[in-house]
């Protein structure tokens, strides 16, 4: 089970952090995907967008190769249930360890005028999307390493307290290390709000991506053979092995190693390596963005997937917190 706000345009660490591993997982496992609509309004209160941003999201997965036809793809909003499990939840989350979850800390001193309840909770909705389906592998980025930890924690609670009925959530990605796909800039990663210029987006057109990777940081260049690569070159480095030819990628090594490295070159190798892999995602997104009658089938049988395993799952809960009186 796993989820993406829609509060913009998927870049490529939604891709190489989340939603290639769905693809790779669609096979093997019962998956539930879902947009995380509910999640946005802690940050987004303006919900004008939020149709079309939706769609977007669902149509830039599916793009990527997720088959609704295999997965429950759906809407958060549409499984109600998760409202309820979530109260619950709440009485099992102490307010001090929500205040110090670094995600809340960084949101409150981003809106400071908008320090709402959901926000400081947004990590036991999460709990209950990925419970509401008695979950254990969630395929997310690196980013997400605190929320699952808490998410632990409150599935433990709950089975601690009230019987075991939550198998123990993890963080995904087939035995290897979470993902974090940095930014162009150096600093920080790809993001949906932050650093634009510094992000590739799913949906940017081939110039843009020749841009955005022409300016993107380097420095003068090694002197020393094999010397360790400064941030802002190990992350470009990173990037080409993500989107470019491996046998490419070792040319470049040992460019760098031997001190011959032209960086002009390489970015120029990275932005075409970067096109070629965006251009499929790009324009299949981009037509199924136009049909809203399939995107319309999509939603509803998601939700009609997702509904019927959280209803199973509300069940046993109700059961297991006596509220049966009957
Ligand atoms: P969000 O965009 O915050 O809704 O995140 C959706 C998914 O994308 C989550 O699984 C994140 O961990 C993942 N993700 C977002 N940004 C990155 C990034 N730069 N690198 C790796 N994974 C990311």
């Amino acid at each position: 089970m796993s989820g993406i706000r829609p509060t913009g345009f998927l870049h490529l660490g939604n891709y190489f952090g989340a939603v290639k591993n769905y693809v790779r997982m669609q096979d093997e496992y019962e998956c539930y995907f879902m947009v995380a609509d509910l999640h946005s309004l802690t940050t987004h209160p303006d919900t004008k967008e939020l149709k079309s941003n939706i769609h977007r999201v669902l149509a830039e997965n599916i793009a990527s190769g997720l088959d609704p036809d295999k997965v429950a793809l759906y809407c958060q909003s549409h499984v109600h249930d998760t409202a309820e499990l979530y109260l619950y939840l709440n009485m099992l989350a102490y307010v001090g360890e929500l205040e110090r979850t670094t995600t809340f800390k960084e949101k409150a001193r981003q809106q400071p005028d908008n320090v709402n309840a959901g926000l400081l909770t947004y990590p036991v909705l999460q709990t209950a999307d990925i419970i509401i389906h008695r979950a254990s592998l969630v395929p997310v980025g690196k980013d997400q390493e605190q929320h699952l930890e808490m998410c632990r924690n409150f599935a433990n609670r709950f089975n601690h307290r009230f019987g075991e009925i939550f198998p123990e959530p993890a963080a995904f990605n087939f035995g290897e290390d979470l993902v974090k796909v940095p930014s162009l800039d150096g600093s920080g990663k790809m993001s949906k709000s932050e650093n634009q210029n510094a992000t590739i987006y799913l949906s940017d057109p081939e110039d843009l991506i020749r841009k955005k990777v022409k300016k993107a940081i380097t420095d003068v260049g090694p002197t020393e053979p094999n010397t360790p690569k400064p941030d802002s070159i190990a992350n470009l480095f990173l990037l080409m092995k993500l989107v470019g030819s491996q046998e490419r990628l070792q040319v470049f090594e040992e460019a760098w190693n031997n001190c011959t490295i032209l960086y002009g070159d390489f970015k120029a190798q990275l932005a075409e390596d970067m096109v070629e892999f965006i251009r499929p995602i790009r324009e299949k997104a981009a037509a199924i963005q136009e049909d809203n009658n399939y995107l319309k089938e999509v939603m509803e049988k998601g939700a009609e997937k997702a509904n019927a395993s959280a209803s199973k799952t509300m069940a046993l809960v109700r059961e297991a917190l006596r509220l049966n009186y009957y």
